[in-house]
């Protein structure tokens, strides 16, 4: 972490808590934000040019681990696939696999999403495999151990790695290093519900993939469907399972699941009339929920009908997420505000970075040291060049543009791009 002060011109800043700056300047004292305001107010050390400094993205759903799949190159983006035969492509992939490869993506995985500009990100995670790369990388992380299986046997097998992992590391440690350890039950379909109970009974965060597709709505309210034959052919199907509800939503709501925070990944099928729930205000006992919508991966599995604006209304926190890269084509949050950005204009551009920020930071608890650029916060920002054009809503000179993040600061050191050890 750099000492002493140190001063950023940029374009733009988009501090997020309020309004963007023209010509503005970020001072940052011992690895914080001290200042934000107008260049007139205030000298810089660097002038950073045509850019915009954003705060460091936050991505609310991702698997590190896991590649591109094979058939994927030269896929055609708008394509639409099932989800149910993806899985089944998927499961093929990651059993040819060798686990030496799981690490290996992970640092190649990881190196991409810091120089996407990601300073916090949500990894879900096999036994905690990517912890170590983590935790040693300049970044903020909430590392999810995965705890999956319908059948007795693999449930306990999952289970005990993952708290095997849990048990292995030093509290200390995770503090420095900026990296907490949660836990994530896959998803309804595929986790019988003891293992959501267990989970809930760690009080550590917690996220699961919930209401995902309409198969995992039939398969708890029939137990029938294309899913219960996915997992038929994978062997995986348990004769005597009983899903905790017929309704996703019961996966969060019931019993003893209410006293963790969840961070729903997808939410897509999410019954509207549960919607209220979701609220933070609906929290009566402190633990917060929160949506990550992924809209490429959401986009190519045909899923168009993600209720985020509605939840948004309702006052509930919908941030955003890649997904992996074995259903998207890049794990850069930019390129999924950008998506989202031309799928719905509507959506206003300072909504959408709060989702990518400060609303990602909020649901891993992160949002008093991250996610804006407030002063006392610390110094994680993005840098992305700007098209060299005027725009009446500054927010679409970075959502109508393709340029890429160029750097990213972590704790007031550059740690990606050209003024990096500067
Ligand atoms: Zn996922």
């Amino acid at each position: 972490m750099r000492r002493g002060t140190f001063s950023l011109r940029a374009r733009y800043v988009f501090p997020v808590e309020r309004p963007p700056i023209e010509d503005g300047v970020v001072a940052i004292d011992g690895g914080r934000v001290a200042w934000v305001g107008p260049a007139s107010e205030r000298q810089a050390d660097l002038d950073l040019g045509d850019v915009a400094v954003i705060p460091g993205l936050v991505n609310a759903h991702t698997h590190l681990e896991l590649s591109g799949l094979p058939d994927d190159a030269g896929r055609n983006p708008r394509a639409v696939e099932n989800e149910v035969a993806w899985l089944s492509k998927v499961m093929a992939h990651r059993r040819s696999v060798a686990p030496e490869s799981y690490r290996e993506a992970v640092d190649r995985n990881l190196a991409a999403s810091i120089a996407a500009g990601t300073t916090t990100v949500a990894d879900i995670t096999t036994a905690g495999l990517s912890w170590d790369a983590i935790a040693k990388a300049p970044t903020r992380a909430v590392v999810f151990a995965e705890v999956v299986g319908l059948k007795r046997h693999r449930g306990l097998q999952t289970n005990d790695a993952a708290w095997r992992w849990l048990g292995s590391i030093n509290p200390e440690a995770q503090v420095a290093a900026n990296a907490r350890p949660g836990l994530s039950p896959h998803a309804p379909y595929s986790t019988a519900g003891w293992l959501y109970h267990n989970a809930a009974s760690s009080r550590l965060p917690l996220t699961t993939h919930l209401a995902e597709m309409p198969e995992e709505l039939q398969l708890l309210e029939t137990r029938d469907g294309p899913l219960r034959r996915f997992l038929e052919d994978l062997g995986a199907w348990d004769d005597e399972w009983e899903p905790i509800g017929s309704r996703p939503s019961e996966y969060i709501r019931k019993g003893d699941l209410r006293d963790a925070d969840w961070l729903i990944a997808h939410g897509t099928y999410i019954d509207p009339q549960d919607f209220w729930q979701l609220r933070p205000e609906a929290s009566t006992n402190g633990h917060r929920v929160a949506v990550a919508f992924c809209p490429r991966t959401n986009a190519r599995f045909g899923h168009d009908a993600h209720p985020y604006r509605a939840l948004l209304e309702r006052g509930a926190i919908v941030c955003l997420g890649t997904d992996s890269l074995a259903s998207s084509p890049s794990l850069s949050v930019l390129d999924e505000m950008r998506f989202l950005h031309a799928r719905d204009g509507s959506l206003s551009g300072e909504l959408l970075l709060t989702m990518a920020t400060l609303f990602g930071a909020w649901a891993l608890r992160a949002e008093t040291t991250a996610g804006s650029l407030r002063p006392g916060k610390s110094a994680d920002l993005a840098v992305v060049p700007l098209p060299d054009r005027d725009e009446q809503d500054p927010y679409l000179l970075l959502l109508e543009s393709e340029e890429p993040v160029a750097a990213t600061m972590f704790e007031g050191d550059f740690v990606t791009g050209p003024w990096r050890g500067v």
